[in-house]
């Protein structure tokens, strides 16, 4: 096997996950996260279709399932938090807005790290400031001025990837902005939860969610919001948390009581709902894996299905290709392409109109529609078309389905 040093930037969903797959095939996998230590946090995420194939062949799926939060289904609440409609989550067949299987992200990052803490390198604390690619391996150098040399970099390093800014240029370029921005974190919540996501949408372009998590006393509170791009600085999360206040300022239902806890929330998230779309994930000896190459957007609800996906066929080609990058790197591309397509498109879907009803017209149609759905015979045909998450075989790259040994 030749090219076995692999240096993976980020240790969210993607990079654990690559850590995983690279070491199964006799690969020496270093992570390194800028964050101190292991990043929690995140609100429940989807793992659906052919994603969870993964984490069975993983052998991981029952660390899974004790994480999971057992979410029953989302409802819609006025401002005095009656429900006006629900989706239980079995309506599509566990392929709905709310997927059989949902997980805390931080839990789900969780399970990936322990899986690869023991044998592969972990570097917190530090992130890649220079790379050069000299033809035979890569000359890396980091921000806390270690230098090393790696037979290949990936960047598994979130939507703002900063391999992609190195190896293939400015964000911009790739960055496509979906129209809205979106906030999360954790609130107390102390009265017992239903299992159920709660979604207001007031008018003016904005919703507002808490969702249960696994931990009793606690919730997250979601808040999106329609904006073109807005000039603010990603380190300010203050300046932030003002611009959320200021939006949501007057609506009612839970609202006040969450922008309260807001300010003390210890894991306050803000970013731009947007779509990363490039014509090539791969330049070199760098290649890009997860958000950082095509991130489908949460509006899709399969962004943690590319990754894990992405992991596994990213290792699995190059281990049969021998290491060799150049035709690991095509078969990655070549595997993945189509399915990362229709993912992306899933945007264009109507879950904006969903979310950001236009009038009160718009909410009272949405909330009939949601009622009568399990009595329409074209629910099948949804329940198929969300089905598209499966758009991709995955070989058995290690010649056996047996699950990997932990
Ligand atoms: C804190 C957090 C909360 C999130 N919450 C949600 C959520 O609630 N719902 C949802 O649908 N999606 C959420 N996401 C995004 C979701 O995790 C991804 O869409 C998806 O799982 C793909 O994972 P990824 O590993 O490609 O990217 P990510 O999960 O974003 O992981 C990227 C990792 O790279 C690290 N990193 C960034 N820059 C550098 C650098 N220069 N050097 C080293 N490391 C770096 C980040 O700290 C992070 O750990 C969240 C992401 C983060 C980081």
């Amino acid at each position: 096997m030749g090219n076995r040093s692999v240096l993976i930037s980020g240790a969210g969903i993607a990079g654990p996950a690559l850590a995983f797959w690279l070491r199964r095939h006799g690969f020496d996998p270093v992570v390194v996260e800028r964050a101190p230590r292991f990043r929690d946090g995140g609100h429940s995420i989807d793992l659906r279709g052919v994603a969870r194939e993964v984490v069975e062949r993983m052998g991981l799926m029952a660390d899974v399932r004790r994480a999971a939060i057992g979410t029953r289904g989302m409802s819609f609440v006025d401002d005095a938090g009656r429900r006006k409609a629900s989706m239980p989550a079995e309506l599509f067949g566990g392929e709905g807005p709310v997927a059989e299987i949902e997980i805390l992200r931080g839990d789900l990052a969780r399970v990936l790290y322990d899986a690869t803490r023991a044998d592969a390198e972990y570097v917190f604390g530090d992130s890649i400031a220079t790379l050069a690619d000299d033809g035979d391996g890569v000359r890396v150098t980091f921000e806390s001025g270690a230098r090393r040399r790696f037979d290949l970099v990936v960047g598994a390093d979130g939507v703002h990837s900063t391999v992609r800014a190195l190896a293939f240029g400015e964000e911009s370029r790739f960055s496509h902005h979906l129209g809205s921005y979106t906030s999360y974190f954790t609130i107390p919540f102390p009265v017992r939860h239903e299992l159920w996501d709660r979604y207001h949408t007031p008018l003016g372009g904005r919703v507002v969610a808490i969702r249960p998590t696994a931990r009793e006393q606690e919730a997250k509170a979601l808040f999106g919001f329609t904006s073109p791009p807005l000039p603010y600085d990603r380190q300010d999360m203050d300046g932030q948390k003002r611009l959320l206040a200021e939006r949501f300022a007057g609506v009612g239902w839970e609202v006040p009581r969450l922008l309260a806890a807001m300010w003390d929330a210890p894991d306050f998230y803000f970013d731009v709902v947007a779509q990363i779309r490039m014509e090539r994930w791969s330049n070199g000896r760098a290649v890009l894996l997860g958000d950082a190459a095509y991130c489908p957007s949460l509006m899709t609800g399969l962004g943690t299905s590319l990754a894990l996906v992405g992991a596994y066929v990213l290792a699995g080609e190059l281990a049969a290709a021998g290491g060799d990058h150049r035709a690991g790197f095509a078969g990655y591309e070549r595997e993945m392409r189509e399915y990362v397509r229709l993912a992306q498109a899933r945007a264009e879907g109507g879950e904006s109109g969903f979310l950001f009803p236009k009038s009160n017209a718009h909410i009272w149609l949405r909330n009939t529609m949601i009622r009568t759905v399990p009595y329409m015979p074209w629910k099948g045909l949804i329940a198929k078309k969300l089905r598209q998450a499966d758009a991709i075989t995955l070989k058995d790259y290690l010649g056996a389905t047996a699950p990997a040994a932990r």
